[in-house]
């Protein structure tokens, strides 16, 4: 009787402690033989070894230089490339469709199975913005970290703004009210519109006074959040950059940017998020629908029919009833290419961002896309690489976390089959995405979600 509960005891304990150690082993994963390419300004290393341990990267470097722990999941990296995971900082989870109002904690998940590690969306309201945080909040959560400014800051009359439970303050006090409300909510930072709207539509609307944003600014700085303004306009965007922004949310497109520009760029340390897909979708939308085609099949999740509804006769008169100067995004898009290789060629950081979500923007393929459009403006595939992994990092000051395969960061990282440095359309091919240590099979993650619901057909 005193004999056998020890018994059962000892052997309880044993299966306790062996489990837990099969979990840790579990845990431990190393990628053997892989060409490196670690989002550092180092070229690619060939033969390399990454070992994860739990959520971090514990050793990484020449095959010679790692000690391979026991017990581990072994990857075979032979002939195939690793980069860190991938960022999309201009993104807002929505389907880019006109598909019903879909789950976002659904497409958070879904970007996995694209390579995308960290998402920022710049105008989301709380409500989802709680339910995104909680749900994304462990390293190891099977969701993309997820960064939010919670709903943006706007006028009176901004219909999208108001659509996210965004403020239209008027006066210094309550925007500053209204910053200090978002503090509270737990928002990564802030986001104010600042666009008469000129470039993409014939009707001027109203801009924010200049007192209203330099006391939201300073408000925002006092409680340590950086502001990041939607300013697609010149002369709008160095007005923000003068009361003190820490970033664009979109590219320039109206004129050149000049000497002015750069330097209110560089004194604010700003970082420029590209969105040259959203340029390109506005400018021609069934010729943006035509160019995300061929990359649908590859992000593995959207349904076909998702393209006929795009390229309907109701859909395109509708995006050109709200849209109505798009013949002048056209004609702009020259100068945003430009814009773009002049700020990154100043050394400003470039950062990928698609706005996703935005009619016509579809979600997944659109973060890939964006990558080609940077090296079509004349970036190197590394340095795109960069703009969509450490610059992304830096912009939310979590670079000492994630951004770059080095020894203690975070195990975000994507495994492809082929180099994207010899083209940067090989990113689409992923072996497996690692986020917070944990492997996602791409297919695995496009499939265990259901898919959006489809439309009646027209
Ligand atoms: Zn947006």
């Amino acid at each position: 009787m005193s004999l056998r509960p020890r018994f059962l005891t000892l052997v309880l304990m044993f299966a306790l402690a062996s489990g837990i150690f099969h979990a840790q082993a579990a845990r431990v994963t190393v990628i053997e033989g892989v060409t490196l390419i670690d989002g550092t300004a180092r070229g690619p290393m060939q033969d390399a070894v990454i070992v994860i341990d739990g959520a971090r990267i514990t050793q990484v470097g020449a095959r010679k230089a790692i000690t391979s722990p026991q017990n581990a999941t072994i990857i075979d990296g032979k002939g195939r490339f690793v980069i860190p995971g991938l960022a999309d900082m201009h993104h807002h989870l929505l389907s880019g469709s006109t598909f019903p109002r879909p789950n976002r904690q659904t497409h958070l998940r879904r970007m996995l199975a694209v390579g995308v590690t960290t998402i920022f969306n710049p105008s989301l309201n709380l409500k989802d913005f709680a339910m995104l945080k909680a749900a994304a909040g462990e390293d190891a959560s099977p969701f993309p970290r997820f960064f939010s400014t919670g709903p943006m800051i706007s006028i009176k009359g901004d219909l999208m703004a108001a659509l996210e439970g965004g403020a239209s303050p008027e006066t210094p006090t309550d925007a500053r009210a209204v910053v200090r409300d978002l503090k509270a909510a737990g928002v990564d930072a802030i986001k104010v519109m600042r666009d008469d709207m000129s470039w993409g539509t014939k009707q001027k609307l109203p801009v924010m006074k200049e007192d209203v944003l330099k006391a939201l600014v300073m408000e925002a700085h006092q409680q340590g959040l950086k502001v990041f303004v939607h300013a697609p306009m010149s002369k709008y965007a160095k007005e923000s950059l003068r009361a003190g922004v820490d970033g664009l949310m979109h590219g320039v497109i109206d004129e050149p940017v000049d000497q002015e520009f750069i330097d209110l760029m560089k004194r604010n340390g700003a970082s420029y998020v590209s969105t040259m897909t959203l340029f390109n979708d506005m400018a021609d939308f069934v010729g943006w629908a035509h160019r995300q085609a061929p990359n649908w099949d590859k992000a593995g999740f959207q349904p076909p029919r998702l393209y006929d509804d795009l390229t309907s006769a109701r859909s395109t008169q509708q995006f050109a009833s709200i849209w109505t100067n798009a013949a002048s995004v056209k004609e702009h898009l020259p100068v945003q290419r430009a814009n773009l290789k002049r700020v990154f060629d100043a050394g400003v950081p470039i950062v990928l961002g698609t706005d996703t979500g935005f009619e016509g923007i579809l979600i997944g393929v659109s973060t890939h896309i964006e990558l080609e459009l940077l090296v079509d403006a004349g970036l190197a595939p590394q340095d795109a690489l960069l703009a969509a992994t450490v610059n992304a990092a830096r912009m939310v000051g979590r670079e000492k976390e994630f951004g770059t395969i080095e020894r203690g960061k975070q195990a975000d990282l994507v495994i492809l089959e082929a180099d994207p440095l010899a083209d940067i359309r090989n990113v689409s091919r992923i072996y497996r995405t690692f986020k917070g240590g944990v492997a996602y099979e791409p297919v695995d993650v496009a499939k265990t979600v259901p898919r959006p619901q489809l439309l009646p057909v027209k």
